[in-house]
């Protein structure tokens, strides 16, 4: 009879060390093997709960090729904890190459859950929290990340993004330019840590907070922006139907005028709107 392993995706803390369940601890301690993000980074985390267990490395940049080892000894029934540098692994991290080929190869695939950093912020944010959508880090490309941003201008669910500290400005700037001074979000950031902070405003006064203080420009950052008001949604559907028209007979520029003169949309949002829906050719 064929044996099969056990894959456990075990979630560790994003910050606070006490944040690990017992049970993770449990699973990561009688695993044959543990595969880690980095080895190096989880290191301090594994001793401080006495985990033993031999580890290996599965990164971005050998997932395919370490899966396919990891899938070996799944398949002589070894039992191996996937874990990532923080946090749920796979959640815009390392894993899934490996979960979907272990799922697809019939072996058992086990979430020992824990915490994200998505929820976690989404927990304490106030933002509507019955529907979200998780877009996790937008392009690191200015042009890429607006065009993004202008998809998204419609959405009624709480948007959520994860941001580095050094495109953290740049990101509430495209904010303001794509969704105006008055869109609602909240910056969490460092969540769980000693400088854990949660800060709501307008998009300009979290602008204006960032920028009075370069210590909030550090660490690591969840940003959450309040969906778009439904009626604000309608009269933008109809602002871009009239643009989609104007664009059809006349440049850009030109079409964005009227349309701002037509129907009181905001000029900047109908000239992103109309950047990410012009066929380039
Ligand atoms: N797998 C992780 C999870 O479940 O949340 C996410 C990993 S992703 C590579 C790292 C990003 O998650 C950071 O750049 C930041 O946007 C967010 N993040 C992780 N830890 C955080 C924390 N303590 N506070 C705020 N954001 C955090």
């Amino acid at each position: 009879m064929m044996t099969s392993g056990i894959l456990y995706i075990v979630a560790t803390p994003i910050g606070n060390l006490a944040d690990m369940t017992f049970r993770a601890v449990q699973v990561l301690q009688t695993v044959d093997l543990i595969a880690a993000e980095d080895t190096r980074h989880s290191r301090p985390l594994l001793q401080h709960y006495g985990i033993q267990t031999p580890s290996l490395s599965l990164h971005a940049h050998n997932e395919q090729q370490r899966s396919q080892e990891l899938l070996e000894k799944l398949q002589q029934g070894q039992k191996i904890g996937l874990i990532s540098d923080a946090g749920t692994p796979l959640i815009s991290d390392p894993g899934f190459y490996l979960v979907e080929k272990a799922r697809a190869a019939g072996h058992k695939v086990v979430p020992i859950p824990g915490v994200s950093a998505v929820i976690t912020a989404l927990s304490a944010a106030g933002l509507p929290t019955d529907k979200f959508s998780f877009e996790g880090f937008l392009p690191a490309k200015a042009g890429a990340r607006q065009k993004r941003l202008t998809e998204l201008q419609q959405e009624i669910r709480t948007l959520v993004f994860y941001e580095a500290p050094h495109r953290i400005t740049d990101l509430i700037d495209d904010m303001l330019l794509v969704y105006g001074n008055e869109r609602y979000g909240v910056i969490a950031r460092e969540l769980t840590k000693q400088f854990e902070t949660i800060q709501g405003g307008s998009l300009i006064e979290l602008r204006s907070w960032l920028q009075a203080d370069s210590n909030q420009q550090r660490g690591e950052f969840v940003v959450l922006i309040k969906g778009c008001e439904p009626l604000q949604n309608e009269s933008q559907h109809e602002a871009h139907e009239v643009l989609k028209i104007l664009l059809a007979e006349l440049p850009v520029k030109q079409a964005v005028s009227l349309a701002v003169k037509l129907t009181g949309a905001k000029k900047n949002e109908l000239y992103q709107w109309a950047l990410s829906h012009i066929s380039t050719p």
